[in-house]
Order: C-alpha cells, then sequence, then structure tokens
C-alpha cells in the first residue's frame, strides 16, 4: 500500500531541501502543493526578462558555510547587497542605521557624535530597560529616527502599536557606526541567477511533484501513501484550528509594468511614514544586473491574514507563542508526521534558516 517513505507536503524550501536530500539517500518520496507552482513564497517568475519576486522580497543571506555551499550546488549566486532606501515624506535615508543615516539625520560627521546623540535621546525618553519594540528601537537609535523611520513603517507592517510589538522583531536590523549601507551582517549573500525557481527546480531533479492538490483535503489518502510525512503548512489549519486561529500577517502585491527603464533607482524603497498604504515598493530589475527596457514594480500592502488569504509573518507575541505552542503539544501525538518550516512551526524563519533546519531534520531522519 505504502508507495513511498516520504510524502512531503509543502514545495517550498523546506519541503525542497528535506526531498532533495531523502531522493539523495535513496528514499521514495513525493512532494505535493497545493499551489500550480513549486518554490513556495520564494517563488519567481519572468516577466519583461525580469525575475519577479512573486511572494514578496527574497534576498538570500547567510554565516551558515553549509547552508551556503548547499545552496550553491543548485544555483549560481550574483553579488546583490541589499541597501534600501528610506523615504519619508520624501526624505531620502540609508538603511540600515548607519553613520550615513546619521549624518543625513542630525548633520553628525563621526561615530561619536552619532553616539552621543543616541545617548541623549535615549536618556531624555528614560529607557534603561527596553520591554517593547518602541523602547528598543528608542535605546538603539534614537527618538528622531525612530519616529522618521521606524514607527510609521512597523505599524503598517504589522498592524499593532511598536509598544505592542516584541523588542526581538528590530533586533533583526543592524546599527552601524560605520558608512556601510548592508542591510545584512552576513559572510555571504546573493540572489540566484536566474530566479529562485530554478533553484528549487533543480532541488526537485527526479522527485516526483504534484502541483493542484490540497493535502488537507483529503488527508485519508495521503497518509496511506507513505510511511512518514513531512508537512510544511500552517499547523492551526492542520488541526482543523480546533484550539483557535493562529494570527498571521499577510501581504498583497500591486504589481505594474511600466514603459521606463528605471522608477527608483533601488530594489527596495521603504515608505517609513503612516500616510502611504503600502509599506514598500520593489523594482525587481534591480536584484539582478540586467539593462531591459522597461521595469517591474511591486508596492507591498500589509494586512491581518483572515482565512482564505496566505500567510506571511507570524505574529510572535505572547498570545499566539502560547496557542503554537498548544498545538506543537498536539502534533506531538500525530505518528508519522513531522511539522517543518515557517508555517509548520509558525516561525519568522530567514531561509538559510528554514533550509538549515530541513538539512538538520534530513541528518536525523536519513
Ligand atoms: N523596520 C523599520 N523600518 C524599515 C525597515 C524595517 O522599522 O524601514 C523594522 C520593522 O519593524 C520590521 C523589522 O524592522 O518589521 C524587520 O525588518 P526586516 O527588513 O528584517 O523585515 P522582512 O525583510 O522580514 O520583511
Amino acid at each position: 500500500m505504502q508507495k513511498y517513505d516520504y510524502l512531503i507536503v509543502g514545495a517550498g524550501l523546506y519541503g525542497s531541501v528535506f526531498a532533495q536530500r531523502a531522493k539523495s539517500a535513496g528514499k521514495k518520496v513525493l512532494v505535493i502543493d497545493k499551489r500550480p507552482n513549486i518554490a513556495g513564497n520564494v517563488y519567481t517568475e519572468e516577466i519583461e526578462g525580469i525575475e519577479v519576486h512573486k511572494y514578496g522580497a527574497h534576498i538570500f543571506h547567510t554565516n551558515n558555510k553549509t547552508v551556503w555551499e548547499y545552496v550553491n550546488r543548485f544555483a549560481e549566486f550574483n553579488r546583490f547587497t541589499n541597501s534600501p532606501v528610506a523615504n519619508y515624506r520624501g526624505e531620502l535615508y540609508s538603511l540600515p542605521f548607519n553613520m550615513y543615516t546619521f549624518n543625513k539625520m542630525w548633520g553628525v560627521v563621526t561615530p561619536q557624535e552619532a553616539m552621543q546623540k543616541i545617548e541623549e535621546q535615549k536618556k531624555q525618553a528614560g529607557i534603561t530597560e527596553p520591554a517593547n519594540l518602541e523602547e528598543q528601537a528608542i535605546s538603539l537609535v534614537g527618538t528622531d529616527i525612530y519616529e522618521k523611520l521606524i514607527k510609521g513603517y512597523t505599524e503598517k507592517q504589522w498592524g499593532r502599536p511598536c509598544r505592542e510589538l516584541p523588542a526581538f522583531i528590530i533586533k533583526r536590523l543592524p546599527v552601524r557606526f560605520t558608512f556601510d549601507n548592508n542591510y545584512f551582517n552576513a559572510l555571504y549573500q546573493g540572489i540566484p541567477m536566474g530566479g529562485y525557481t530554478k533553484m528549487v527546480e533543480r532541488m526537485l531533479e527526479g522527485v516526483e511533484v504534484q502541483l493542484n492538490v490540497n493535502y488537507l483535503d483529503d488527508r485519508e489518502k495521503w497518509q496511506l501513501m507513505a510511511e512518514k510525512i513531512i508537512y510544511t503548512g500552517p499547523i492551526d489549519a492542520y488541526f482543523d484550528f480546533c484550539l483557535g486561529y493562529l494570527e498571521y500577517r499577510s501581504v498583497r502585491f500591486e504589481t505594474e509594468i511600466l514603459d521606463i527603464p528605471n522608477f527608483q533607482g533601488n530594489a527596495a524603497v521603504n515608505y517609513t511614514d503612516n500616510e502611504t498604504p503600502w509599506t514598500r515598493i520593489i523594482e525587481h530589475k534591480w536584484f539582478d544586473f540586467h539593462d531591459q527596457p522597461r521595469t517591474v514594480i511591486s508596492r507591498e500592502y500589509s494586512s491581518e491574514w483572515k482565512p482564505g488569504d496566505e500567510p506571511y509573518y507570524p505574529v510572535n507575541d505572547e498570545k499566539n507563542g502560547a496557542l503554537y505552542e498548544a498545538y506543537r503539544k498536539l502534533s506531538e501525538k500525530e505518528e508519522h508526521m513531522i511539522f517543518g518550516g515557517r508555517l509548520g512551526e509558525y516561525k519568522y524563519y530567514d531561509m538559510d534558516a528554514v533550509i538549515a533546519s530541513a538539512l538538520s531534520l534530513a541528518e536525523r531522519e536519513l
């Protein structure tokens, strides 16, 4: 009856990496996905000769050499360096927060002057032990930068006041007292040439894949087909939301083809005020090094997830953390099932971390 060693639900990075490892260990695997395409949210599609990141911009960056070497087996990476620009009511600032940002904001010239400015503002705000995102932000970069570059963007992105958000979200961004606009502190960074979809296609070479099939619609059938199931869909959906809904932020993209070669001169421009309805505009061609005559841009609108929407960012607050924990306990009782990835573990995973996690599952399993 059981045709496969592993049924992998979800052809995103977690599922595809595990499938690749399992296949090469001689296992029989089947990957299914409810979307018409592989690659999950890193899916890219060519429009006007440009690789368009259909489910949001993905810039690969990692300090993990094993992961870097692993992905380089399936794609050649370009030398793209993420340096987003913040647009606050027409004033442009460099991101992440670095000497260019401090100079533009305050006219300071030396690192000492910048540190002093931040220290003053932090003192004035009276923060000693930051307890939420607002306090964390002010204690890292001061009130001016918080007000102009963080508050509006963050509240649009998360749909919640900064005082109610966990501090760790803002710690994702580096603060540097050097003139360095590289958004990431990572040893390795780049975008797969030819797009992420090609990279995932190569991972899945020789693996049986069925698209447009929803595991949850027919789980009895699928359960009989494989010895073990790797489930990378939303954990709460797996349990029919029996304990309640986990909250997510969703993102809607308005993508446009423009008959000009250059719209904003950069891959990402963040709109950090709270009046502009979108959080950022991505100009996809600048992820690569081409000179197509036209350009493709995507405006990103952040919204609260509701049933039927695509879940993007898990909301990692206490309430959702506790609910996830309750689902996780349930999942331990499910025989032959492994829950993994961003949705299976309800985790704000970067790509490299999701790959590392799939590789370590493969080590344990195979
Ligand atoms: N952030 C901000 N202003 C910006 C960019 C980011 O305040 O211009 C904050 C915001 O709270 C966001 C967090 O930094 O949620 C992490 O940003 P990151 O770019 O890592 O988010 P992602 O790339 O995952 O969307």
